[in-house]
């Protein structure tokens, strides 16, 4: 072994609320976790602001303050929590092994992957100006749809996703224009048909948003019709992207299953997956709920899962 390799018992990829929780259950069943944080440390809620929906905090906490929390709990019990990005894997035979920023190679008796999913953005400088602030650009309305109660919203998208938060949005703002790109929607039948009679919704169909408008905050949204070329305002405070996300699970194709859109393959009702002793939590096996919340109950699982391998296989 080169003086770059190291074996550990348990390695978690990742640091958000999955691979936090996961880190703390390992930590106290004497694991002795490695934690590599990846490029995004603490993961998508260091990219929020105020999270008003996790159990404990009754007057709310900001997103990067959460996260802060979340590694003290973890290194209390003597995570090793470093800063690195896995960037190649080998699952073929045991240990496993993990390369970290292409140079360090970790030997891991159990794998937990908590890399989650990076949402998709339009890419449009104003979206991301308005992303960045935290003032009035959002990719996830059940987070923050509260903080635009009684106001005029717009939302971009129209799959699953796009037409589940516009319905959520709908029942806690004034208006909710949803913009869509083509002239149909691409959710399902039975979420079309709940969106499309809703009445504080209104379709934008056909439509491109060309700019987010506000300096400091937002203050509506510049649409085009693709058929006709015409633009029109939507004066609105709040803008909602729902186009989709991105599992961070390219590193792990070879041998992991993946589903048709990159999303972890688990065994249903535990986290394991098709390879032994490497395990998937958060985000990046859950592509409906998304929430901080679910992320850490499967990194629980994660940690519970891996330990049970551990002891079975004679290496705890
Ligand atoms: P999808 O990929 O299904 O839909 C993305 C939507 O965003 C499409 O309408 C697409 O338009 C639109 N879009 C993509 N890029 C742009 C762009 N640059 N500008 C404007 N519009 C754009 O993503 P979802 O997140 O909705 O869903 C992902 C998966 O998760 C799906 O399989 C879905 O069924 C599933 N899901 C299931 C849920 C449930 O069962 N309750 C809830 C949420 C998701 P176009 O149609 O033109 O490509």
């Amino acid at each position: 072994m080169s003086e770059q390799t190291e074996h550990v018992k348990c390695l978690i990829i990742g640091s958000g609320p999955a691979g936090y929780t996961a880190a703390i259950y390992a930590a106290r069943a004497d694991l002795k976790p490695l934690m590599y944080t990846g490029m995004e440390e603490g993961g998508q809620l260091t990219t929020t602001t105020e999270v008003e929906n996790y159990p404990g905090y009754p007057k709310g906490i900001q997103g990067p303050e959460m996260m802060k929390l979340f590694r003290e709990q973890a290194e209390r019990f003597q995570t090793d929590v470093r800063f690195g990005i896995a960037t190649a894997v080998d699952f073929s035979s045991h240990p496993l092994q993990v390369t970290i920023d292409e140079t360090k190679l970790i030997h891991a008796d159990s794998v937990i992957i908590a890399t989650g999913a990076s949402a998709k953005w339009l890419g449009l400088a104003s979206e991301q100006k308005h992303r960045l602030n935290g003032s009035g650009v959002t990719a996830c309305a059940v987070c923050d749809g509260a903080f635009y109660r009684g106001q005029d919203v717009a939302l971009v998208g129209g799959g699953d996703t796009a037409a589940e938060e516009a319905t959520y949005l709908s029942k806690l703002c004034k208006k909710v224009y949803m913009i869509v790109r083509r002239d149909q929607l691409r959710a399902s039948k039975a979420m079309q048909n709940r969106v499309l009679g809703i009445p504080n919704i209104e379709m934008v169909w056909d439509s491109e948003t060309v700019e987010v408008l506000g300096d400091e905050m937002v203050n509506g949204v510049l649409v085009k019709n693709v058929k006709t070329g015409e633009q029109r305002t939507l004066h609105v405070t709040g803008f909602f992207v729902a186009i989709g996300h991105n599992p961070n699970t390219e590193i792990f194709k070879k041998w992991i299953t993946l589903d048709e859109q990159g999303y972890i393959k688990t065994i249903p009702g535990t986290s394991r997956t098709n390879v032994e002793g490497v395990f998937a939590v958060g985000d990046a096996q859950d592509k409906v709920y998304r929430q901080a919340v679910t992320a850490a109950g499967t990194g629980c699982m994660g940690a519970l899962d891996a330990e049970r391998y551990l002891s079975d296989k004679g290496l705890h």
